[in-house]
């Protein structure tokens, strides 16, 4: 079984600037429960990792966040799916804790919990920190245009025509419509050709 790990808020669900503060905030996006359906049922185990610094900004409680993730994996259960494990870090950004993205703390511990190697799993996120933190540590990362991916988009291309680029390396990163189409290619290209 291979990881593939997700961004949650603009990659699942529907983001918002003002945070996802309860259950009923937490929308996901047009086909983003059936691409994790139809990557579990093709034998992918689907971890997520999230920032959620607006616990430590106290605009939810660990109680409303459990609920928030009680109803994805549920909603992801209807479809088919399952959710490997959520993980996610409460810090903020002045703290300089290891696992808040674009820092790699969230994946080893994906890793040290579900006892797999995230190096060469798919990593599919909406902003920049997830590009680079899926870099870091060895996946291979997937933008997608939801959430804030087309802003990403854009400062990926505005950086390129910089004096002095800082995301050169990002530059082969495979972009998509959504979490739907990432899924279909993701899976396009595991397909084994018949003999
Ligand atoms: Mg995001
Ligand atoms: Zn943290």
């Amino acid at each position: 079984m291979a990881l593939l790990i997700l961004d949650r808020d603009g990659v699942i669900n529907l983001d918002s600037d003002n945070y996802i503060r309860t259950p009923e905030e937490w929308i996901p996006i047009p086909g983003s429960l059936k691409a994790i359906a139809d990557l579990t049922r093709a034998g992918f185990r689907v971890a997520i990792a999230t920032n959620q610094s607006g616990l430590s900004r106290h605009f939810f409680t660990l109680d409303t966040l459990e609920k928030i993730h009680g109803k994805l994996c549920q909603m992801v259960e209807e479809e088919g799916g399952t959710v490997a494990g959520i993980f996610y870090c409460p810090h903020l950004p002045e703290e300089g804790c290891h696992c808040r993205k674009p820092a790699t703390g969230l994946l080893e511990a994906i890793e040290a919990e579900l006892g797999e190697s995230a190096i060469g799993a798919y990593f599919v996120g909406d902003s920049l920190k997830d590009l680079q933190a899926a870099q870091s540590h060895g996946c291979i990362p997937i933008l997608v245009k939801t959430g804030k991916g087309r802003n990403t988009l854009a400062a990926l291309a505005t950086d390129r025509l910089s004096d002095k680029p800082q995301l050169a390396r990002l530059d082969g990163t495979a972009v998509y419509e959504s979490l739907i189409e990432a899924s279909r290619a993701i899976l396009k290209a595991r397909r084994i050709p018949p003999e």
